[in-house]
């Protein structure tokens, strides 16, 4: 056990208990079986736990179980989701798609390769909070689109964008909407049906399940226009061939079905102890809180101290885990995106760290979290010749 309390659920989550034990249960021999194995019991058994897994995934979104596909987590989904759309050969022509500059890597790095590709794709940024404002949709939808994608929850700040009323305005154009909710499923409530949505890319590890298993929600009137990324067997109806991760399933399932037992309590909790963090960190000259401090998924929040640097930071802050941010772009010394397109400066983007709140944080470990952070600051400074 390492000697730190952990603040960076944003990035990943511990496995649940319950979910540890679902899985270590389908590792069990009666399990054994190859989903795809018909011809005996082994092959049958494996195949119905999945299917009662997919219901649970279902449920949580209120999707149709034909309409989850199993996939390796949010970017394999969201790659299959864009390019999926994009390759589909009956169009032929370049499509258009817009999204915005504050998505994952795993959105905008389809969509420049698309672009290279001779599809139109365009970004809209975020506003200074973070989302996307109404406005500035209705004025990319307006010029005739194809596809629009964007995230539910901001992974770096945990913005969150309105998906009910960009779901309705896509719908309303017959554009395809594509919604990355890796970190949302399971701590926000989601309706597919009623929030409009066509495509959606859903992880397991952020919410307490197994890190290498995720899904893409596709809704019927689209899965006959989304071309497979891969050829094989011929699972998942040919849209995502490969031998199915019996045990890995079963963990997001049961991980799902906790995420739905507990969302409320867990919104409650990550919301007294975001005000907590708030409370105790007020007092901290300079500390900005970016994007804005009360609309936004409790769980997550981005802090710039635009004097400092967020690796000297880390450094200082002994007893906590922290981030700079995004655990996907921190091997790369990029400042990050979604902070510079929401207008920081590069000092403000330096000194920025993230902390991430979840089911297991105690508010006695956001009492030395805030302690931590005080004192480093306090540190830096002096060293600095300081404030
Ligand atoms: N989208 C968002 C918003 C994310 O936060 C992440 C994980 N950092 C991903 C996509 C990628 O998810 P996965 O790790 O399941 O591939």
């Amino acid at each position: 056990m390492k000697n730190k309390i952990y603040f960076d659920y944003a990035s990943t989550t511990p496995i649940a208990k319950e979910v540890k034990e679902d899985i270590g249960a389908a590792l069990e021999d009666d399990l054994l079986g190859n989903a795809s194995s018909l011809d005996h019991e082994f092959g049958v058994d494996a195949s119905q736990a999945i299917e009662l897994a997919r219901q649970d995934i279902a449920e949580l979104i209120n999707a149709e179980t034909a309409e989850i596909i199993w996939t390796s987590g949010a970017t394999e989904s969201n790659n299959l989701a864009l390019y999926g759309v994009c390759n589909f050969k009956p169009q032929g022509h370049p499509l258009s798609i817009a999204s915005s500059y504050a998505e994952h890597k795993s959105v905008i790095e389809p969509l420049m390769e698309l672009k290279r590709k001779g599809h139109r794709v365009e970004f809209i940024e975020p506003n200074k909070d973070g989302y996307l404002d109404p406005a500035s949709i209705a004025k990319i939808l307006d010029r005739g689109l194809d596809l629009f994608s964007c995230m539910h929850v901001n992974n770096e700040i945990g913005s969150v964008n309105d998906i009910a009323l960009i779901g309705s305005m896509c719908r309303e154009k017959n554009i395809i909407f594509h919604v990355d909710a890796a970190q949302s499923i399971g701590k926000l409530p989601v309706d597919v049906e009623q929030n409009n949505i066509d495509l959606m890319s859903l992880s397991a590890h952020k919410i307490y399940g197994p890190k290498g298993i995720g899904a893409l929600f596709i809704n019927q009137r689209t899965v006959g226009r989304l071309q497979p990324l891969m050829s094989g067997g011929g699972q998942e109806r040919a849209m995502r061939p490969g031998t199915l991760a019996t045990h890995q399933i079963i963990g997001m399932a049961a991980a799902y079905r906790l995420a739905k037992a507990n969302m409320e309590n867990d919104l409650i909790h990550l919301t007294k102890c975001r005000d907590l963090f708030l409370q105790l960190t007020g007092d901290i000259e300079g500390l900005m809180i970016n994007g804005d401090t009360h609309n936004t998924f409790p769980g997550i929040m981005s802090i710039s101290l635009p004097d400092l640097h967020a690796e000297s930071l880390l450094f200082a802050m002994d007893k906590v885990a922290i981030s700079k941010g995004s655990a996907c772009s921190s091997e790369s010394d990029e400042p990050s995106h979604v902070l510079k397109s929401m207008g920081l400066g590069r000092e403000e983007i330096e000194g920025t760290v993230r902390v991430s709140f979840g089911r297991n944080t105690r508010f006695k470990d956001i009492e030395v979290l805030t302690q931590s952070l005080k004192k480093a600051v306090d540190h830096l400074r002096l060293l600095k010749g300081g404030i």
